[in-house]
């Protein structure tokens, strides 16, 4: 079954077809940008084909994933013969709020929950639903299926995710911990519990997704109990360019002797903070990194407080869990920083996690144990593939279909 997975931006569209037989293929990848803008980009990446990329006038995401359809049936760089070999479409929706506890068929009752998420998520929600009405105009029929980052989440209990706010504000406008990545999270401690032969249904996990955006969950018996990020992705650990938690009594203080607006705190929070708020040079890892080689004060700064506020979080994780069996590393970060994996497992010995340095030093990108075998706790690094899940998801709700 070929399922097209796609996530759609305000002004872009990322997509992938997924050729879902016994040995699941990507048979094209790519990704429109500047929709609605001029000279927007699609770049397509057929597998075993040479990619190939146009700028031309895009204005909105129907014509957007009209081109995507006819780059995949194209006679030179097309994976497909003809556009009904699309089976299904699934949809990557980053906010389900708390109506979506896992991924859904798309029907017009789901459409009018993604659109009473918009104002939880209002630059993702609309987007993702632009992208919804047009594969239903581009192709009649074919089912649809959302997959939302915050349903893994839907499992934590009421005294984690409440703040502690006014109840009023709860019941008013749901401000409360929702969570994201939470496709990501599942997928890699599902993975690495195939890998170790371990039942993720008996076991405690930590997960750290470490990419530009960053999260960290607990997840007890195959639920997620408490994650980082919160009512928004800015909450929790420090990232590339988001603060992570902070005292919103500072942000009060700099709204007042900065003049700065709502729009210019959302700003400074989501834009201008993390390590590259920090060291005052990227919010690469990489340059932090050698810059840090070089002695570069801030960078190395940035790279202490981006270790030590995991650290913390595995910490108070474990607390909360009373143990841990596994952590795993993912995302940009997670998968190819060995220094920073490092940094963050020195000193855990008391918690019985001891990493192997020299296995460690090695794994870049790739499925590895990198725990010595004396460590109490298993430590992995794990490669993510959200849009996998995507389009399993999707398979596993289309083929219960009657038609
Ligand atoms: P996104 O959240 O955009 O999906 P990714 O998961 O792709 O992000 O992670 C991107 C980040 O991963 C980069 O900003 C960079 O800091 C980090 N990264 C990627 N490759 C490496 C590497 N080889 N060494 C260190 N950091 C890396």
């Amino acid at each position: 079954m070929n399922i097209l997975v796609l996530n759609c931006g305000s002004s872009s569209i990322k997509y992938q077809l997924f050729d879902m037989g016994d040995d699941t293929r990507v048979l094209a990848k790519g990704l429109i940008e500047r929709i609605g803008i001029t000279d927007s980009i699609l770049t397509h990446r057929p597998t075993g084909k040479d990619p190939y990329k146009v700028v031309l006038d895009i204005p909105d995401h129907t014509v957007g994933i009209n081109l995507v359809m006819e780059a995949l049936v194209h006679p030179v760089h097309g994976v497909i013969k003809k556009i009904s070999e699309i089976k299904a479409v699934g949809h990557r929706v980053a906010h389900g709020g708390e109506s979506f506890k896992e991924s859904v068929l798309i029907d017009n009752d789901v459409k009018r929950g993604i659109e009473k998420c918009a104002d939880l998520a209002p630059l993702h929600n609309p987007a993702h639903l632009k992208g919804i009405l047009s594969c239903e105009k581009l192709l009649p029929g074919v089912p649809q299926v959302a997959v939302f980052d915050t349903s893994f989440h839907q499992t934590m209990a009421d005294y984690v995710y409440m703040y502690a706010i006014p109840y009023e504000y709860y019941e008013k406008y749901r401000i409360r911990k929702y969570g994201f990545h939470g496709t990501s999270h599942k997928f890699v401690a599902e993975k690495a519990c195939r890998i170790l032969n371990m039942d993720m249904y008996n076991s405690k996990i930590i997960t750290c997704h470490l990419g530009n955006g960053a999260s960290i969950t607990a997840i007890e018996n195959g639920k997620s109990t408490d994650t980082s990020m919160g009512f928004t992705p800015v909450d929790g650990l420090i990232m590339g360019t988001r603060t992570g938690e902070i005292d919103p009594g500072a942000l009060l203080f700099l709204a007042d002797k900065e003049e700065l607006s709502v729009s210019g705190i959302n700003n400074l929070i989501n834009k201008k903070s993390g390590v590259a708020g920090i060291s005052e040079l990227s919010s690469d890892m990489r340059d932090l990194g050698e810059a840090a080689d070089e002695g570069n004060p801030k960078a190395i700064l940035a790279l202490n407080m981006y270790s030590y506020k995991i650290k913390k979080f595995i910490g108070a994780y474990v607390a909360a869990m009373n143990g841990l069996d596994l952590l795993v590393f993912t995302a940009g970060i997670g998968e190819n920083d060995f220094s920073t994996r490092q940094m963050i497992c020195t000193g855990m010995e008391y918690m019985g996690i001891e990493l192997d340095e020299d296995v460690n030093n090695k794994v870049k990108g790739k499925d590895m144990l990198i725990s010595k075998p004396s460590s109490k706790v298993k430590v992995m690094v794990i490669t993510t593939d959200e849009e996998l899940v995507i389009a399993s998801d999707t398979q596993t709700i289309v083929e219960k279909l009657v038609y």
